[in-house]
């Protein structure tokens, strides 16, 4: 059954056609893996399809669970049980890593925590302010993610920062949002996009190639791309 489907998305941002006609469907309990070169357009889809201001589609819709929500807000689409790990993760500057983590959490925030490999005692007091290590807060973001138990969880590069997760912690968090609900994640690793059910490729704002993650990891390395002939599609 379909959790996510979108129709025709299309988003122009400062006068620039950034997604056009975008055609994408996750299914519940599924691992859905989005693929492609910076600047293809993957975190402004992440945005859109989260409801972030700015990133409004002029055309198209969003259709979760049977719902069409292209015209809710961010906060009515987290309540419905979408959530975003950001790739540039935000400071909260008079928050801890605990207030952050209870905010709208379902499962406890230690153990959130002891799931990205962060040890509770030593960071659930600490300020989610620039005394974080951009690893850290990578790490403290998912871990917000897992703390709400999402139906569908959205992750924007998840690895990609100076600390990584090592491929085992990624791999558990991954696999706790996916028996959950489904997952959509953003990522370069191939190794992690070779575990998903099924992925998409996007370039210039479309989908180029959807469907088994093998050939669409191939068809992305060997830059094959019926829209920019490889020229923009780098692997
Ligand atoms: P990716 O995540 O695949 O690297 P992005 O979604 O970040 O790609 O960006 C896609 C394109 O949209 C880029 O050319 C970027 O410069 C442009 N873009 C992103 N956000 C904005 C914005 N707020 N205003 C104008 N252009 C934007
Ligand atoms: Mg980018
Ligand atoms: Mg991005």
């Amino acid at each position: 059954a379909k959790l996510l489907e979108t129709a025709g998305l299309t988003l122009t941002l400062g006068g620039r056609g950034i997604l056009n006609g975008i055609e994408l469907a996750v299914e519940k309990g599924e691992l859905h893996v989005l693929l492609g070169a910076n600047g293809a357009g993957k975190s402004s889809l992440a945005y859109a399809l989260m409801g972030c201001a700015g990133y409004r589609p002029q055309a198209g819709h969003i259709v979760f669970d049977g719902e069409d929500i292209t015209a809710l807000p961010l906060h009515e689409r987290a309540r419905r049980g979408l959530a975003l790990a950001w790739q540039e993760p935000a400071r909260f500057d008079g928050l801890t890593v605990a207030d952050y983590l209870v905010l709208g959490g379902k499962r406890p925030s230690a153990d959130c925590l002891v799931q990205v490999g962060l040890a509770p005692q030593a960071y659930l007091s600490r300020p989610l302010d620039k005394a974080l290590s951009g690893g850290e807060r990578k790490r403290i973001e998912l871990a917000g993610v897992l703390a709400l138990s999402p139906r569908l969880a959205i992750l924007d590069e998840p690895t990609a920062g100076i600390d990584f997760l090592s491929q085992t912690e990624i791999e558990g968090v991954i696999r706790t949002l996916r028996h959950q609900g489904a997952v959509l994640l953003i990522t370069h690793q191939e190794a992690l996009a070779a575990g998903a059910d099924r992925a998409s490729q996007l370039c210039g704002g479309r989908i180029v190639c959807a469907g088994a993650p093998g050939a669409v990891i191939e068809n992305f390395k060997a830059r094959r791309c019926r829209r920019c002939d490889g020229e923009t599609c780098h692997g």
